[in-house]
C-alpha cells in the first residue's frame, strides 16, 4: 500500500547545487524509513520536499496518489508532522500545553486537545496530575519522553523527523528509540526519519535508505542491507564490527528443526547436501565437533546465499567437523542451541 513517491526528483539550489539527483522511490503506509548519509548528501533537502519546505527542481512527488505540488503548503503541513533535531519543551508552558502545541495551532477544540493530553500522557505511563506541572517540576528522562509523543499529539500519519535525537547522549537516544518505534507501530504511523548514526537506523527502521550526493545507493531493510551491502561506500557506512556481527548472526536462525540425527560430512557438495536435507526432512544442520562442542548452524538460506563461493557444504561453515550423528550428542547440542536462544520446531 504505497504511500509515498518520488518520481524522479531533482533539486538544485541556487549556485548550482545537486542536492538531490533523479530520486524514484516509493514508501508503504506504516512504514519506518530512516535515510541514512553522510553530511551534505541531501537527506533533509529530501525530507523537507515531503511537505513542502522546499520544492523539486525537477519531477513530483506523490503523497496517497496525489500530486503535493497541486496542494497547499499550509495545508499539507497541517497533515505532516515535522519535528527537527530538538525535542526539548518549552520551559514556560505546562506539560499540557506543551502536547497540544501543535494541536492548537491546528484550532482544535479545547475537549479534544485535552483528551489528545490525556491519551498522549497515559501512553507513556505518567501520572495524568503531571499535565498542569512545568517541565522543570519533570525528571530529565520524563521530559524526553513527553518531547517525543508531543510528535503524536496532532494524530497525523506522516511524521518527518530530522535527527530527532541527535544531541542526546547514547542511553537516553536508545530509550527513546524503543518508545517512538513503539508507539509508531501501535498508532500505524508512517514515519520518515533522518539520521547519520547507523545503530539508530538499523534500530529503527523497515526500510533503509541509504544516500551519497544526493543520489539513492540503496533501500532495503536493515538485515538485506547488512546482508548484502550494495558497494564498498554501504560497507563503510556499516562498519567491519557490524558487518562482522551480521555474518555471525546469519548462522542464527530462529527456528531449529530436526526430525532425525542426520550426518553429513565437509566434503559433500552443496546439492547433496541439500537433497539430503530435504530427504530427511530438516531445515537446518546443527553442526558440532568431535566432542559436540557447538560449532554454529546452516539452514538452507544461508546455503543459498554462499553458493555464489561455496562447492562443498565445509566451505559454508569453514570447518572441517561436520555432523550430528548420535542420538545423545544431539540432545546435548540442542540444549545448546536452546540456551542461545533458538526455538526448537519438533
Ligand atoms: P544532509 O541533510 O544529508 O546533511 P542537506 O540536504 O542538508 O544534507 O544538503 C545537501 C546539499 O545541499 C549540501 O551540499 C548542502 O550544502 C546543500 N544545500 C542545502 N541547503 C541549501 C541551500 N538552501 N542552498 C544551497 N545549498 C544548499
Ligand atoms: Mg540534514
Amino acid at each position: 500500500d504505497i504511500l509515498i513517491e518520488f518520481k524522479h526528483v531533482t533539486k538544485i539550489f541556487k549556485g548550482g547545487k545537486v542536492a538531490v539527483d533523479d530520486v524514484n522511490i516509493s514508501f508503504n503506509k506504516g512504514e519506518f524509513i530512516c535515510f541514512i548519509g553522510t553530511s551534505g548528501s541531501g537527506k533533509t533537502t529530501t525530507m523537507r520536499m515531503l511537505n513542502r519546505m522546499l520544492d523539486p527542481t525537477k519531477g513530483q512527488i506523490l503523497i496517497d496518489g496525489q500530486d503535493i505540488q497541486k496542494k497547499d503548503p499550509v495545508q499539507l503541513r497541517r497533515e505532516i508532522g515535522y519535528v527537527i533535531q530538538n525535542i526539548g519543551l518549552m520551559p514556560h508552558m505546562t506539560i499540557r500545553e506543551n502536547i497540544v502545541l501543535v494541536p492548537k495551532l491546528l484550532k482544535w477544540p479545547e475537549e479534544e486537545r485535552n483528551r489528545i493530553a490525556e491519551k498522549m500522557i497515559d501512553l507513556v505511563e505518567l501520572p495524568r496530575e503531571m499535565l498542569d506541572r512545568y517541565p522543570s517540576q519533570l525528571s530529565g528522562g520524563q521530559q524526553q519522553r513527553i518531547g517525543v509523543v508531543r510528535a503524536l499529539a496532532a494524530d497525523q500519519d506522516l511524521i518527518l523527523m530530522d535527527e530527532p535525537f541527535g544531541a542526546l547522549d547514547p542511553i537516553t537516544r536508545e530509550s527513546l528509540q524503543e518508545l517512538i518505534k513503539e508507539l509508531q507501530e501501535k498508532m500505524g504511523k508512517t514515519v520518515v526519519f533522518v539520521t547519520h548514526d547507523m545503530d539508530e537506523a538499523l534500530n529503527l527502521a523497515n526500510r533503509i535508505l541509504i544516500m551519497d550526493e544526493g543520489k539513492p545507493i540503496q533501500f532495503d531493510t536493515p538485515d538485506n542491507i547488512l546482508r548484502h551491502p550494495a558497494n564498498k561506500f554501504v560497507e563503510n557506512l556499516i562498519g567491519e564490527e557490524r558487518l562482522i556481527q551480521a555474518r555471525q548472526n546469519e548462522t542464527q536462525v530462529k527456528h531449529v528443526m530436526l526430525t532425525s540425527p542426520i550426518s553429513i560430512t565437509p566434503e559433500k557438495s552443496i546439492s547433496e547436501g541439500i537433497s539430503l536435507m530435504r530427504q530427511k526432512r530438516v531445515d537446518s544442520l546443527i553442526v558440532v565437533d568431535g566432542q559436540g562442542n557447538l560449532k554454529g548452524i546452516v539452514d538452507l538460506e544461508d546455503i543459498n546465499v554462499h553458493r555464489k563461493y561455496a562447492t562443498s557444504i565445509g566451505d559454508i561453515m569453514n570447518t572441517n567437523v561436520f555432523y550430528v550423528e548420535k542420538e545423545s550428542l544431539l540432545r546435548d547440542t540442542l540444549q545448546k542451541v536452546l540456551k542461545r536462544g533458538f526455538k526448537y520446531v519438533p
